[in-house]
C-alpha cells in the first residue's frame, strides 16, 4: 500500500468515527454491538468509485440497477431494532451493496441474504469474501418467498418495502423472533418491528422511511412469483 493510499485510509477511518458519533450515537442509537460494527466496516468499499468521498455522508447513495445503499442511520436503527446477538441466524432480503450484510455478519452467528439483481449480488459476494466474512450465505433470486431450507430464523431484516409483512416471512420466523421491515405505500412507508408470539405478531412503528419496492407477489409487482 502506497503512503498516499495509507493516508487516505486514515481519512476514511476519521470520517467513519464522525459518522458514528454525529449521525448514529447522537441520534440515540445505544446498542454497543451495532456501534462497534459500524465503526469497523469500511463503508467506502461498498459504494461505486465515483461516490467514494460521499460514503460516510448522511444519505443513501446509488449502487447501480436503480438501487441504493441505505443511509448509515437507517442501517443502524434497523440493526438495533433487530436486537441482534451472536447466537442469531438472520435472514436478510435485499443484499444490495452488501454493506448491511457485513454489519449483520459482524454481530450474528450466520447471515442468509438474498438479492434479486445478479450484478449487485455478484459484486457484494466478491466484496464480502475479500473482507474475509465467512459466516454468510448469498443467493440470487426472489427473496419475497424467504429461504425455506434454512428456516426458522431468529431474526429477519428486509431492506425493500412491501404493502404488508409477506406471509412466508411470518412462517419462517422462529417463535419469539423479530422481523424489521418497511411497510406501506410504494414510496412512503413506516419501518415496522414485529415480534412473533405463537400466532400473534406484536407490532411497533419505528419511523417513517422510503425504501425501494420489494419485488414479487408479496411486494409491489405481480410480474414475479
Ligand atoms: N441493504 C442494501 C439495500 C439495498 S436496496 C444496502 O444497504 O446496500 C434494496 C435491495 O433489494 C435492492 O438491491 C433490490 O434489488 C433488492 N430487492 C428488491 N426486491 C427483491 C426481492 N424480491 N428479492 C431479493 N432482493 C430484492
Amino acid at each position: 500500500m502506497s503512503f498516499k493510499r495509507f493516508e487516505k485510509e486514515r481519512d476514511f477511518e476519521t470520517l467513519r468515527k464522525l459518522m458514528v458519533d454525529e449521525q448514529i450515537v447522537r441520534r440515540g442509537v445505544k446498542d454497543k454491538r451495532v456501534i462497534r460494527a459500524m465503526l469497523k466496516v469500511p463503508r467506502h468499499l461498498f459504494v461505486p468509485e465515483e461516490f467514494i468521498e460521499e460514503a460516510y455522508n448522511d444519505y443513501p447513495l446509488p449502487i447501480g440497477e436503480g438501487q441504493t445503499i441505505s443511509q448509515p442511520y437507517m442501517v443502524a436503527i434497523m440493526t438495533e431494532a433487530l436486537e441482534l446477538t451472536e447466537k442469531d441466524r438472520v435472514l436478510e432480503i435485499g443484499t444490495g451493496s452488501g454493506y448491511q450484510t457485513a454489519i449483520l455478519a459482524e454481530i450474528a452467528r450466520e447471515v442468509f441474504t438474498i438479492e434479486y439483481e445478479p450484478k449487485l449480488a455478484y459484486k457484494a459476494f466478491i466484496r464480502l469474501k475479500a473482507m474475509k466474512y465467512d459466516n454468510f450465505h448469498l443467493k440470487v433470486g426472489n427473496g419475497s418467498l424467504g429461504w425455506k431450507e434454512f428456516a426458522p430464523f431468529e431474526k429477519i431484516l428486509v431492506t425493500a418495502a412491501a404493502p404488508e409483512i409477506p406471509p412466508p416471512y411470518k412462517e419462517q420466523l422462529a417463535d419469539g423472533g423479530v422481523i424489521v421491515i418497511p411497510v406501506g405505500h410504494r414510496f412512503a412507508q413506516v419501518l415496522i418491528k414485529a415480534r412473533k408470539d405463537g400466532e400473534v405478531f406484536e407490532k411497533e412503528e419505528i419511523l417513517d422511511c422510503a425504501f425501494v419496492p420489494l419485488r414479487g407477489k408479496y411486494g409491489f409487482s405481480l410480474n414475479y412469483p
